[in-house]
C-alpha cells in the first residue's frame, strides 16, 4: 500500500509500505476513504519536535472496515467507520468517566495518512454510521476524527452554556470547530480572534458574532472593551503557544473558564496570575470518542458542517504539497484521498 513517512524536518514522502495486518484479536484493518493533515503534524514537520528516524504519520481517518480480529464483536467488515486519534477500550474507569484519551489501555492508530490503517481496540475506538454516507458528507465525518471533537471538548472544558460570552483563540481548524461547538451549546456572543480574511469568513459562517484581528495586550484590551471591562465567561485556547495561552488567560473574566486544547509548546503560565484570576483551567487531548455518536448525528442531520474547514483536497500521492500548503498557511486544512 501507499503510506506517508516523515523522514526529517520538512521531508515528507509517500512510499510503498507493508499492508497493515491484524496483530491483536481486538484490532481492525480499515481501507481509508479520507484522511488529512493535522496542525499537530506540523510540529515535527517544522522541526519543533525532533525527527530521529523515518516515521509513519497521520492520525485522522474515516474508512471502510476490511477485516477484524477474533475478539471484535460490534465492528463488522463493510461498515463505514470513524475513530478517534487515540484508541480506547471504552470500558475502563477512565473511559466510563468520559476521558477515553486517558484510557488505561490506550493505543495509537498511527500512520493514518495511508491507504490502509490498523486500528487497535476496534470495538472501543470505532463508531459505524448507520449506512454508507454520501460523498459530500465525508469531509464533515472526517473532521469528527479529531478537530471537531477537539473543538467540542474545548467548549465543554470552558463550560460554554446558553447565553455565554465566548472567545476563541486560534483560527485553525480546531478553533473554527470550537466556534461551531460554542454555537451548538447556545453561546450568545462568540468572538473569533483571527487575522486572516478567509478564516474570519468561515468563523462568521460557523456562528461567530465578532472578529478581533489584533492579539497580545491589544487583543486583551479589545476583549475587555467588548465585555464591560471584565473578560469573557469562556475562552477556548486552540493553538498551544505561550502567546496564545496568555491571550486566553487574560481574556477570561474572574471566575470564568478556560479550555485549552492546543498542544502546549514552551508554555509558562505564571502561578500568581492564575491564583488571583479565580478561573478554572481544563484541557488536554480531547476525548473525541465520547462525542462521536452525538457529533455523527449532528453531521448526518445537516445541523453542522465542520468539513468546511477543508479548503484543499489532494490525492494522497500529493501529501508533500498538503503539508507545504498548511505550513505556509495557504490552506486551513488539507484533505487527502487515497
Ligand atoms: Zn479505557
Amino acid at each position: 500500500m501507499l503510506g506517508t513517512m516523515l523522514h526529517a524536518t520538512g521531508d515528507i514522502r509517500i512510499e510503498d509500505r507493508p499492508d497493515p495486518q491484524i496483530t491483536r484479536p481486538t484490532d481492525a484493518v480499515i481501507r481509508t476513504v479520507a484522511t488529512c493533515v493535522c496542525g499537530s503534524d506540523l510540529w515535527p514537520y517544522r522541526g519543533i519536535n525532533p525527527v530521529t528516524s523515518p516515521t509513519p504519520i497521520g492520525h485522522e481517518y474515516v474508512g471502510v472496515v476490511e477485516e477484524v480480529g477474533t475478539d471484535v464483536t460490534t465492528i463488522k467488515p463493510g461498515q463505514f467507520v470513524i475513530g478517534s486519534f487515540i484508541a480506547s477500550d471504552n470500558t475502563c474507569a477512565n473511559c466510563r468517566n468520559g476521558y477515553q484519551t486517558s484510557c488505561l489501555n490506550r493505543d495509537f492508530p498511527n500512520g493514518c495518512q495511508s491507504q490502509y490503517i490498523r486500528v487497535p481496540l476496534a470495538d472501543g475506538t470505532l463508531v459505524a454510521t448507520p449506512e454508507q454516507p454520501s460523498a459530500e458528507l465525508i469531509p464533515s465525518l472526517l473532521a469528527l476524527s479529531d478537530v471537531m471533537g477537539t473543538g467540542w471538548y474545548a467548549a465543554r472544558a470552558a463550560e460554554v452554556k446558553p447565553g455565554s460570552t465566548v472567545v476563541v483563540v486560534g483560527d485553525g481548524a480546531v478553533g473554527l470547530s470550537g466556534v461551531i461547538a460554542a454555537k451548538e451549546m447556545g453561546a450568545e456572543r462568540i468572538v473569533a480572534m483571527s487575522r486572516h480574511a478567509s478564516r474570519q469568513k468561515l468563523a462568521l459562517q460557523f456562528g461567530a458574532t465578532d472578529i478581533v484581528d489584533v492579539r497580545g495586550d491589544e487583543g486583551v484590551a479589545r476583549i475587555k472593551e467588548m465585555t464591560g471591562g471584565i473578560g469573557a465567561d469562556s475562552v477556548l485556547e486552540c493553538v498551544g503557544t505561550n502567546e496564545s495561552m496568555l491571550q486566553a488567560l487574560r481574556s477570561t473574566r474572574p471566575g470564568g473558564n478556560v479550555g485549552f486544547v492546543g498542544m502546549p509548546h514552551d508554555v509558562n503560565v505564571p502561578a500568581e496570575e492564575l491564583f488571583y484570576s479565580h478561573f478554572a483551567l481544563r484541557g488536554g487531548p480531547a476525548p473525541v470518542r465520547d462525542y462521536l455518536p452525538d457529533l455523527i448525528q449532528r453531521v448526518l442531520s445537516g445541523r453542522i458542517e465542520p468539513g468546511k474547514v477543508f479548503d484543499l483536497t489532494l490525492p494522497l500521492t500529493e501529501v508533500a504539497e498538503a503539508y507545504k500548503a498548511m505550513d505556509e498557511r495557504r490552506a486551513i486544512k488539507a484533505l487527502l484521498k487515497p
